[in-house]
């Protein structure tokens, strides 16, 4: 008797143009972990039953970020609050131009008023402003194993990460695939991570 492998899937957390070099809140690193999730994508075609990929999704009305958003004329902290970004609509919320996602991927967006973190806070686009909006447990049904990538590893990927593991599945970051905001709190976060019983790996490790 043989052992089916797990069923997989793939969450790529933020890796859009505001989060990027160029863009308004911009991680360093995050135009080569747009580049190296297309590489990984291509490398692995089979590797996923399900591609989930998030969006910071900021609505465009004055004052419905507040507390997200450092109010006007006040720094931002990048720990609470941020520059103004990935305003929705706006080409600063769209997906980096160096990252490809396979057809059949589920687009979520999350951050609609307030601040979410995790891509588990977030709506399927195409089922956003509906009356039955669908989340990402929606997209996951009959996963066991969730590989998380994305930016930032010490804010969303570590906020997505948690979630995943705290509803259930087996979860891994590849480190690697990643890039994050500030060294302490990234190392913070993935010691937070491993507690939590989260994987932490690399792309490199993956063999499927
Ligand atoms: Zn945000």
């Amino acid at each position: 008797m043989t052992t089916q492998p797990p069923t997989l899937a793939l969450v790529v957390v933020d890796v859009e143009v505001c989060f990027a070099e160029g863009g308004t809140l911009p991680v360093a690193g995050g135009a080569a972990v747009a580049a190296a999730v297309t590489a990984h994508l291509a490398a692995h075609p089979q590797r996923y039953t399900r591609v989930v990929a998030s969006r910071d999704w900021h609505d465009p009305l004055p004052g419905t970020n507040d507390g997200h958003f450092a109010s006007p004329g006040t720094a931002p902290d990048y720990v609470r609050t941020w520059p103004e970004h990935g305003v929705a609509g706006t080409p600063d919320a769209e997906y980096h131009p160096d990252l490809r996602l396979p057809a059949g991927t589920v687009h979520v967006v999350k951050g609609m008023g307030r601040a979410d973190y995790s891509a588990f806070d977030g709506v399927q686009l195409d089922t956003l402003g509906t009356g039955a909006p669908r989340g990402v447990l929606d997209a996951l049904a009959g996963v066991e194993v969730v590989e998380v990538v994305g930016i930032a590893t010490d804010h969303c990927v570590r906020a997505t990460a948690l979630a995943a593991a705290e509803a259930g599945f087996r979860v891994r970051v590849l480190t690697d695939l990643t890039a994050g905001v500030a060294v302490p709190t990234t190392i913070a976060a993935l010691t937070e991570l491993a507690q939590a019983g989260v994987e932490l790996t690399t792309s490199t490790a993956v063999t499927s």
